[in-house]
């Protein structure tokens, strides 16, 4: 306190240019004692930088203050100052900090339930972290990429995300980081409806929350314990333990915290039938989510209080609440992915005729009424599913090649990304094999263009057909094609290639009775150290032009010719 007497006696004596340095380092004590103090400083600072051309300091000011709403929930304002400083400092000089900012950005987009853009910053921030080996850094992007894939109900990936976290925490024996990795794993057996294991990994988590401070996470252990006793029917405990993470969280003015566990505790006093009880909570859950703008919270509450109404046998208020939550929802599914954009707006123009319909019966006895309710949920859930399934439709389509039905290039490129990103995990290589067909031309200008497709389609499928499993296959461009090969060598690679080569030799292909020989030359790369992607693929094309300088009809590894 000392210190901020000081720098206080200080700024009332400088005058002009020096003043934002102490405004500044103000703003920097506040941080830990009053946030909303260390964001007032920060603001002046900011008044004080605006004239100054360099942005490197602005940046950084705008960073304290994403840093700082973040703290203190507004995840609207904490996202627009990150913003800010992103398009000031393109290239921040320290990755270590330039990593833990990217990762803030992402934290705040899956508060703001924007999980496409939470994945993209979090995977950004942690390439940078494996690229210079910042192993705390990379336990903690892991750990949160896990979390979207847990949003995303990708239970799979996020396990695998979670124990790979895990592991190198363990490593570093740091506790904390520990603790938070056994809450999420308990989270993974809670979903897949495995209690026990779930409650001793929260148990667990709060045995190493209990040796330091660390009261924000504990407060979430204890609402998610809540949960499963809530689940397991012990409604005593989990109002005993919801109980708990509520007091933590109040005292500590962690108000997200609050209005999540609020909505939790009023389901339980639901299922008790105090509704009294239950009303309480989620009008204080929904006036802080509100606040907060967590639209995710906001729905739940919407949820439940729809629930509570049916409950009281109130069906009109039971109705409202649940065509509230309805739209709500829809509304954060629809920001999802513009693909889907047009989709949902056929979906709404006749959800608003359903809900015309329904107005017209509004006037009939209370038992219609029910049955409207009904009606209409089941209708919500039926048109959830066929969004998700047009959805995947829309997405396999762009990834496919229409005449071959393979792969099209954008979808084998993520594909050997994703490769990549495995090989710098785990050392395992791969093979690219990139092909031609010989003197394609001369189908095209003898036959027909008709022709011409006839021998891609065909080649296509017999390719397939010879490629083992974990082999994909894609359209490259016109009459290339390329093969991706994973967990394999050069010799493994080359012997594949080899044989479809022969295959395909061997093969009569007839076009309307016209007998055609066809054959292909191949080119083979392996990737076996982290170089460039485009690089890789160019040495296979390499190798593949050098086989047709030799004659055609062959296969090439690239590591013959250089
Ligand atoms: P090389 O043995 O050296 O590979 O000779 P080539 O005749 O196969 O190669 P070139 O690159 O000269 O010709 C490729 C031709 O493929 C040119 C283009 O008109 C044709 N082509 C590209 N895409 C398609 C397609 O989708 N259908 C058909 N029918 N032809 C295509
Ligand atoms: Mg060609
Ligand atoms: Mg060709």
């Amino acid at each position: 306190m000392k210190q901020v007497k000081d720098l206080e006696e200080i700024l009332e004596k400088t005058s002009g240019k020096d003043k934002f340095k102490i405004l500044n380092q103000l703003s920097e004590v506040y941080e830990k004692i009053s946030p909303q103090k260390s964001i007032d400083f920060a603001l002046e600072t900011l008044d004080h930088l605006q004239h100054l051309k360099g942005s490197q300091k602005k940046a950084e000011v705008y960073i304290r203050l994403g840093d700082l709403y973040k703290q203190v929930n507004e995840y609207d304002r904490a996202m627009s100052y990150y913003q800010t400083a992103l398009e000031l400092s393109k290239s921040a000089k320290n990755d270590k900090k330039r990593a833990e900012f990217l990762n803030s950005i992402g934290e705040v987009s899956f508060r703001l339930t924007n999980y496409d853009q939470a994945l993209e910053y979090y995977l950004k921030s942690l390439k940078i972290r494996e690229e210079i080996h910042d192993k705390k850094g990379i336990a903690d992007s892991l750990n949160t990429v896990g979390n979207i894939y847990f949003q995303l109900k990708n239970y799979s990936q996020a396990l695998d995300y979670y124990q790979h976290s895990l592991k190198i925490r363990l490593e570093l024996q740091d506790e904390i980081a520990i603790a938070k990795s056994y809450n999420n794993l308990g989270n993974m057996y809670s979903m897949i409806k495995d209690y026990q294991k779930a409650l001793d990994y929260y148990y667990d988590a709060i045995k190493l929350y209990d040796k330091g401070g660390e009261e924000k996470l504990r407060s979430s252990v204890y609402n998610n314990i809540g949960i499963i006793y809530r689940e397991k029917g012990d409604l005593k405990k989990a109002e005993e333990s919801f109980g708990i993470a509520l007091k933590i969280s109040k005292e500590l003015g962690l108000v997200y915290n609050h209005a999540n566990t609020s909505n939790e505790a009023a389901r339980t006093y639901l299922e008790m039938k105090k509704y009294e009880e239950a009303e309480k909570h989620l009008n204080s859950a929904l006036s802080e989510a509100k606040k907060l703008n967590a639209r995710n919270v906001v729905q739940e509450s919407y949820q439940i209080f729809s629930e509570l109404y049916y409950a009281k046998k109130d069906f009109k208020n039971a109705y409202e609440y649940s065509k509230q939550f309805a739209d709500l929802k829809d509304s954060i599914y629809g920001e999802l992915s513009g693909k889907i954009a047009e989709i949902q707006s056929k979906y709404i123009a006749e959800q608003k005729e359903k809900e015309a319909e329904i107005y017209r019966l509004k006037n009939v006895e209370m038992a219609k009424y029910i049955k409207d309710l009904q009606k209409a949920n089941d209708i919500i859930k039926k048109k959830n599913k066929e969004l998700t399934d047009a959805y995947m439709k829309l997405d396999l389509l762009a990834r496919t090649d229409p005449l071959t039905r393979l792969s099209n290039r954008r979808d084998i490129l993520d594909k050997i990304k994703y490769e990549a990103l495995k090989f710098e995990r785990s050392g395992e290589k791969f093979v690219i094999v990139i092909s031609d067909i010989d003197n394609f031309k001369t189908f095209n200008d003898s036959y027909g263009h008709d022709c011409g497709d006839f021998v891609l389609v065909n080649l296509a499928n017999l390719m397939r057909s010879v490629l083992r499993k974990q082999d994909c296959i894609g359209r490259w461009g016109g009459e290339e094609f390329i093969f991706l090969m994973p967990k394999t060598d050069f010799e493994g690679g080359t012997m594949v290639a080899e044989k479809i080569r022969k295959k395909i030799e061997s093969e009569t292909f007839y076009y309307r009775d016209i007998k055609l020989n066809i054959t292909m030359t191949f080119g083979v790369n392996v990737y076996d150290s982290i170089i460039d992607i485009d690089y890789c693929i160019n040495k296979a094309d390499e190798a593949l032009y050098h086989g047709k300088y030799k004659g055609k009809n062959c296969v090439v590894r690239s590591d013959e010719i250089s």
